[in-house]
């Protein structure tokens, strides 16, 4: 494999040599081998990308409407041009089998991104409310800090939105899937994006995430990422009342009716919860089944989970790819090997490909809704089935969690939807419903504070002005 080395950070509309002579490694998680590497940026590297983003701001603020919008439509057209070396490096770096990384990994942050440069070209919001003109503004200075999970996508939904809203943006990409973010420092370079408005600084967490929280001179923070991590940039942020928006984890619930179509309603949902090998935040990792279908969706489940192909990733036939670190795979191997539920799907001891960070697709049955399997956020297949006696009680147990992420419910219409509405959680598909890439995205509870895609997602990134006559 050609190795794929970055040595320069994005700043000021150049590529930029880093202060460090550090470097990152960039593992395959498949092949297990190191094939590429970034700059390890640190602070200084992160006070340069401020300046540089805080100088072209009022610039690019300023800029009529369908300017910025006709750079982002240059910044989408370069980046749809890269369109297959997108997922390819998201397969090389993560793992996602490439069918999913060619729709998803790459497909997705495409359409949010041609989105974006559609809204931007048209003027913000302005409203009169009684001898007020409302007028909206850019926050300013954005710091961007995304995980590995989508690598892409999560960068596109904050970079994206935050340009369409006339501010400026210093991404910190996760250490462990960056180089995807760099093919889109490529393409601003390309576009002819206005010099500085997108920044990029590599590096890790504790550095270079932690020099972008508590920087002076940043804003706002848009993280996505654990709820741990979360919290500790909130508090950062908070010493100086700088805005956040946070997107964190989930443990969402597929609540499947008596009246529901049971067969689509699991093979769906098993689908879901192991989409990207389970690394997904909407994940619906509980499935909620009324028990007069308990039985057989068990069985039904566990066998939609044994005939998923686990494999290479730029192989077709992959259904499943690695977990994206050994770190992780060991994560998730800790709560199967803790779980005190019946085991009726795969486990530590089902066969796995011999190299890569695999565990085989693993679905639990009578699951105490209160036990670790049933409230930790797993990030891995691992699907926990719990059976219920009325609509009541599956809404109180979906509801018992922290999290508020996502959701499904399945049943006649009228039924599933008066469900729907009584779930605490910031998204839920009706019946199969399909992923909507221009609808508020984000959290209840400890799964997030503001949201991301769309005219919602935009709204973030502004501040309103009430100016009186
Ligand atoms: P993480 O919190 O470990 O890391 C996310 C990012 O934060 C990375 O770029 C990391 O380098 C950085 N970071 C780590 N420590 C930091 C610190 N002290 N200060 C500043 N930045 C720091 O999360 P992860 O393991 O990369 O991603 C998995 C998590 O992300 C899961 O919990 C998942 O649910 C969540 N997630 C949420 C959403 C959502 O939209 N709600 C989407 C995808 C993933």
């Amino acid at each position: 494999m050609t190795p794929v080395h970055r040595d320069e950070l994005w700043i000021g509309g150049a590529w930029v040599p880093p202060e460090s002579s550090e470097r990152i490694g960039v593992e395959n998680p498949y092949t297990e081998e190191v094939f590429g590497h970034v700059p390890a940026g640190t602070a200084e590297d992160v006070n340069l990308a401020v300046s540089a983003a805080r100088a072209a701001l009022p610039g690019w603020a300023d800029l009529p409407a369908a300017e910025r919008g006709a750079a982002l439509g240059r910044l989408h057209r370069a980046l749809a041009a890269r369109a297959d070396e997108i997922a390819r490096t998201v397969g090389l770096e993560l793992g996602t089998p490439l069918k999913i990384a060619k729709a998803v990994q790459a497909g997705l942050p495409l359409t949010v991104l041609a989105g974006y440069a559609e809204l931007a070209a048209q003027p913000w919001v302005q409203e009169t409310v009684g001898n007020s003109l409302v007028v909206h503004e850019p926050v300013g200075v954005i710091g961007a800090i995304t995980p590995w999970n989508y690598p892409l996508h999560q960068v596109i939904a904050k970079v994206g939105a935050a340009l369409a809203a006339g501010n400026t943006v210093v991404l910190k990409p996760s250490e462990m899937t960056p180089l995807v973010a760099f093919l889109l420092a490529d393409a601003a370079a390309e576009a002819d994006l206005p010099p500085s408005v997108f920044n990029l600084v590599s590096g890790t967490g504790p550095v270079v995430g932690a020099a972008i929280a508590r920087h002076p001179d940043i804003d706002m923070v848009s993280f996505t990422g654990s709820t741990a991590t979360g919290r500790a940039i909130s508090h950062a942020a908070a010493d100086r009342v700088a805005r956040v928006s946070l997107e964190l984890g989930g443990k969402s619930a597929n609540v499947i009716l008596e009246d529901a179509d049971l067969v689509k309603a699991v093979k769906v949902g098993v689908g879901n919860a192991f989409l990207n090998s389970g690394q997904t935040c909407t994940a619906w990792t509980r499935m909620l089944v009324h028990r007069s279908h308990y039985d057989e969706a068990v069985e039904l489940a566990a066998k939609t989970a044994a005939g998923y192909t686990l494999g290479d990733p730029f192989d077709a036939a992959t259904r499943l790819g690695p977990l994206a670190s050994a770190g992780q795979r060991d994560r998730v191997r800790g709560f199967i090997e803790r779980a005190s539920a019946r085991l009726v799907a795969g486990g530590l001891d089902a066969p796995v490909p011999a190299t890569g960070h695999f565990v085989a697709p693993t679905v639990f049955a009578d699951v105490d809704p209160d036990s670790e399997l049933a409230q930790e956020e797993i990030f891995g297949p691992v699907l926990s089935i719990i059976g219920f006696d009325s609509d009541d009680e599956a809404v109180a147990i979906a509801n018992n969690s922290r999290y508020g992420l996502a959701g499904a419910v399945w049943g006649s219409d009228e039924r599933a939807l008066a469900v729907a509405r009584r779930l605490r959680t910031g998204a839920v598909d009706v019946n199969g419903g399909a992923f909507n890439p221009f609808a508020p995205f984000g959290g209840y509870k400890q799964s997030g504070i503001g949201r991301e895609l769309g005219a919602y997602g935009l709204a973030e990134f502004q501040q309103v002005k009430a100016i009186q006559r």
